[in-house]
């Protein structure tokens, strides 16, 4: 499998997962242009790109799901949010696994101040990917899903301490550290320590805010549960904003 996130946080997300088979979007919040050129460069035609899988209706997720011919696939819930403006609209049930081609696709509720969010498990030959951005908190159906994963991105929104004393209104503060928010960079590897396995190569912490945290904490406060499992194979990355991140090879 190949991995690679071509855009991370609040102004836009798009994950790319490729199989032997398959190529396929966890979202497409970036803008079609900006897509289709961000894919070229790491040598994917749009074109062949066979779904995109929606985690939940937020812009930032779904910005190009209205102006690409690709099949886009959706929560049942959110469905009467995109009829008639998808041009290929399929629905999944929130706890129903579906099949795109080589791909087997677990879709979980997560909580988050949408209709009906998602993450998903992607699964291949053997490998599994896990994939939570926009989390508020972490069930146990979460720690279930993403269990033997071999990469995980997860979302690590926000520093605390910077969130608590940025100049964010006191509303928006509460919204984002709420139980339908989003996860900090501590309950992130709360979550990691939780769902680790040896054969875990790859996490990516995604979603950052620009204001409220740096690449830097959010990579130290994972580091410090991969120290702690003295994994010598897990890498850490940290995914850009406005850029395509590094291709993971699995
Ligand atoms: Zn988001
Ligand atoms: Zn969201």
């Amino acid at each position: 499998m190949r991995i690679c996130t071509l855009a991370s946080g609040s102004s836009g997300n798009s994950l790319y997962i490729e199989s032997s088979q398959s190529k396929i979007l966890v979202d497409a919040g970036i803008g079609p242009r900006i897509l289709k050129k961000r894919l070229e460069s790491i040598d994917v035609d749009i074109v062949d790109i066979d779904a995109v899988i929606v985690t939940h209706e937020h812009e930032d997720h779904t910005r190009a799901i209205t102006k690409i011919k690709i099949p886009v696939y959706v929560a049942s819930e959110t469905v009467s949010v995109w009829k008639n403006k998808v041009d290929c609209l399929n629905e999944f049930e929130s706890d129903e696994p579906f099949e795109i081609k080589d791909l087997f696709i677990t879709p979980f509720s997560v909580p988050h101040d949408a209709i009906d969010p998602v993450g998903f498990t992607i699964q291949t030959d053997n490998l599994k990917v896990g994939v939570v951005t926009d989390i508020g908190s972490v069930t146990s159906l979460v720690v279930e899903k993403l269990k033997d994963s071999n990469v995980l991105v997860l979302e690590s929104n926000h520093d605390m301490n910077l969130l608590l004393y940025s100049q964010y209104p006191w509303l928006l503060k509460q919204r984002i550290k709420g139980r339908l928010g989003h996860l900090s960079n501590v309950q992130t590897g709360a979550l990691l320590n939780t769902v680790f396995n040896k054969d875990l190569k790859h996490v990516v912490l995604a979603h950052l805010s620009m204001i409220n945290n740096s690449p830097e904490a959010a990579y130290d406060e994972a580091m410090k549960i991969i120290y702690s499992k003295n994994s010598d194979i897990t890498k850490v990355h940290v995914a850009p904003r406005k850029t395509v991140g590094e291709v993971l090879s699995i």
